[in-house]
């Protein structure tokens, strides 16, 4: 299978990305992730993504397509993928067919986790004191609700079209989320 997810900052993304591709067998790739990495390691990908993040803005489409570009091409993406936090822009959208398209293939769903403003900026606040992400202070959490509303969440109705969104609603316990997400997909 070939997933993308989306949701807000916040919706849980991260961790029901990692249950559920477990559970399906496929690699969960997450954007965010592989910057964090690099950031961390201190390489030329890592300073550029982080002159963006650490404003809650976008890195590049030309950095960011690029990026997963490469990750898709690795053998265990052959088979199936999670992909968790890309696509975000129109761009990358229009990137991702491209690259599916080369091969022949396509995607096979895009699930769009919902969730409640204020909840979600609750629970990124949490996460801040827990993890302590550099992107996690209010201020950043509001631009990157904002630029989710403005730059992201109109993307699903290009998949809406297609007839491969679902939207499954993100409030609730982790393993209650976990469920709903795997019965949409089946
Ligand atoms: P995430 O872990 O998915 O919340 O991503 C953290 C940050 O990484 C975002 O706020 C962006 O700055 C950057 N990022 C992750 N994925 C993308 C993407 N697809 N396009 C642009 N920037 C991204």
């Amino acid at each position: 299978m070939r997933i993308v997810l989306m949701g807000p900052p916040g919706a849980g993304k991260g961790t029901q990305a990692a249950a559920i591709s477990g559970s399906l067998g496929i690699p969960h790739i997450s954007t965010g992730e592989i910057f964090r990495k690099n950031v961390g390691e201190g390489t030329e990908l890592g300073k550029e993504a982080q002159k963006y993040m650490e404003k809650g803005e976008y890195v590049p489409d030309s950095v960011t397509n690029a990026m997963v570009k490469d990750r898709l091409a690795q053998p265990d993406a052959a088979n199936g993928f999670l992909l968790d936090g890309y696509p975000r822009t129109a761009e990358q959208v229009q990137e991702l067919n491209t690259m599916l398209a080369e091969t022949g293939l396509k995607l096979d769903k895009c699930v769009e986790i919902t969730a409640d403003t204020d909840e979600v900026v609750q629970r990124l606040l949490k996460r801040a004191e827990l993890e302590g992400r550099p992107d996690d202070t209010e201020e950043v959490i509001r631009r990157r609700m904002e630029v989710y509303a403005e730059q992201t969440a109109p993307l699903t109705a290009m998949y809406a079209e297609q007839g491969i969104l679902v939207q499954v609603d993100g409030m609730g316990g982790v393993e209650e989320v976990t469920e709903r997400l795997l019965a949409a997909l089946r």
